[in-house]
């Protein structure tokens, strides 16, 4: 989990006020999730944290590459990514907290570091296209004609054997064995 501890903000030893963050994501992030739709990436998360007195504030501006499979000719692709999202973030005692959410997050009152992964993690997963397609989140890409031929012809095939009468299969075992 040695990749993971870089996405971590020791937020204590800070200043009140605003301070910047950057972070890399790529293929290593996504490993460490073992059933990420995501397996591929090139990002760049740059984070600013506003620290208050009771709370803190995150700007978490995601940009980059990331690798989408087409739901249509199962194409790998690459597409541009552009995330911007706010966190807040508050302490476990405090007279308004209720329970975690995309936009809040609470902590202990004890723990002294922000960590970011599951967070950057969700970000990216909830920016994902539900149908991807080349031609649409790819830039120059389009579907893989021979591929989309040979998928057509496999789903055909299946069809016609799963619409065989399974009798059939049985009168000819019963006839082979004679
Ligand atoms: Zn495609």
């Amino acid at each position: 989990m040695k990749t993971l501890d870089q996405y971590r903000i020791p937020f204590t030893g800070l200043k009140p006020g605003k301070h910047e963050f950057e972070f890399e994501i790529n293929k290593l992030f996504f490993e460490e999730f073992e059933y990420s739709l995501v397996k591929n990436g090139d990002l760049k998360a740059s984070v600013t944290l506003d620290k208050q007195e009771t709370m803190m504030v995150a700007d978490i501006h995601i940009t980059g590459m990331i690798e989408l499979t087409c739901d249509v000719c199962l194409n790998q692709f690459w597409s541009k990514s552009d995330i911007l999202q706010r966190l807040i973030i508050k302490f476990d005692g405090s007279d308004d907290v209720a329970d975690s959410t995309d936009e809040i997050l609470i902590l202990k009152k004890n723990e002294f570091e922000l960590d970011l992964t599951n967070i950057l993690y969700e970000y990216i997963n909830l920016s994902l296209p539900y149908y991807s397609r080349c031609e649409e989140q790819g830039e120059n890409v389009s579907c893989d004609q021979s591929m989309i031929d040979k998928l057509k012809s496999l789903s055909n095939q299946e069809s016609t054997s799963t619409n065989e009468d399974p009798r059939w299969e049985i009168l000819k075992k019963i006839k082979n064995n004679n």
